[in-house]
């Protein structure tokens, strides 16, 4: 009971506080914050695909244009960055990772129906059907396996999870996933190679229809409503930092040139897979040609007046598209940079 009075106080301060008066009057301060939304997979009940649901992104985006929020394509917001243009109020941007069938056949119709632009980072091996995501190989496998336990042995390490129920399956491939990003090349090869037979489920060629990409016709048709941009996510999707120099400066060049030759107008902005990098791999973005790059530390973009670098922006953060109204008003507003503020100057204090 105490909980929930403490819930509804929290939604009625956080409405208010996201109130457009409040933010009108706070804008002097917090007119040059933008937010760019990181979205994944779509729900879509007929192929059992968990994701975002379309009724919250929907009222989302209803509310955005009700509110006349200044929504804006990631394009928009990195050329005012870069221009050090004035900015009138708060932005916010929405970008899907991967390219998987349901940003195009759920998502993209949502997000036309609003007029709302959207920014797809696509894995071109995927694109191009020759492998699919190793990540989505993991949950397929640990979702279908008829075994209620499993053992996968790395170089170094031996790892068992208990399989009887979805809610131990959903934690197994999270821990599994959240592994693999930590291992070296050579034990996630293994881990991959030997995920099979560990669970006695073949794993196919191409991506099952569940996990299935989009079409590159379904990224032209996007590309020409004039609200759809996309950009590489690298050919594999797997992690770069575990890679040769060599691997490594392949998959962002290789996958940027098979977006240019597919589509007329990509945006040259870089997604590292797992949102890992480090200098070396942010220098391969800047060789490839590519302007910058989005990572998955939560964050808004700031705009500066008179940029001080023409390095800037050189990293663009992103919230993970949030499954509350309360959180997404916190993050496409100026209340979470006044939680920072208020946090920095308590620590100052
Ligand atoms: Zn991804």
């Amino acid at each position: 009971m105490m909980r929930r009075t403490k819930n509804i106080l929290k939604q009625a301060i956080i409405r208010s506080l996201a109130h457009p008066r409040v933010c009108t009057i706070l804008n002097p301060w917090t007119r040059r914050l933008g937010t760019v939304f990181m979205m994944h997979r779509f729900e879509d009940p007929t192929q059992g695909v968990y994701g975002h649901s379309v009724e919250f992104v929907e009222a989302v985006l209803k509310r955005l244009r009700r509110r006349n929020y200044r929504i804006v394509s990631l394009r928009e917001l990195i050329d005012d960055l870069n221009r050090g243009a004035s900015w009138k109020g708060h932005r916010v941007a929405f970008t899907c990772d991967d390219g998987t069938y349901d940003q195009a056949e759920i998502a993209a119709p949502l997000f036309e129906r609003y007029d709302c632009p959207a920014t797809i980072f696509l894995v071109t091996g995927f694109m191009d059907r020759v492998l699919w995501p190793w990540d989505d190989q993991v949950a397929y496998v640990l979702r279908h396996t008829a075994r209620t336990s499993v053992t996968i042995r790395a170089d170094s390490q031996t790892l068992s999870y208990d399989l009887c129920t979805d809610a131990q399956r959903v934690l197994a491939t999270e821990d599994l996933r959240l592994r693999c990003k930590l291992m070296t090349q050579t034990e996630f090869l293994a881990v991959l190679d030997g995920l099979s037979e560990a669970t006695g489920v073949a794993i196919p060629q191409s991506a099952p229809c569940a996990y299935a990409p989009m079409t590159w016709d379904d990224a032209r048709t996007l590309e020409g409503t004039g609200l759809f941009s996309f950009a590489p996510h690298s050919v594999s999707h797997q992690i770069l930092t575990s890679m040769s120099d060599d691997q490594a400066r392949d998959e962002i060049t290789v996958s940027w040139q098979r977006i240019c030759h597919e589509l007329a107008k990509p945006l040259p902005v870089f997604n590292f897979p797992s949102g890992l990098f480090g200098t070396r791999e942010v220098g391969f973005v800047r060789a490839a040609g590519l302007s910058t790059f989005v990572s998955t530390v939560a964050g808004y973009v700031h705009c500066r007046p008179n940029a001080e670098s023409a390095d800037l922006p050189w990293r663009i953060d992103r919230f993970n598209f949030p499954e509350t109204l309360e959180d997404f008003l916190q993050y496409s507003t100026w209340i979470e940079w006044g939680k920072d503020q208020l946090r920095s100057r308590m620590r100052n204090s």
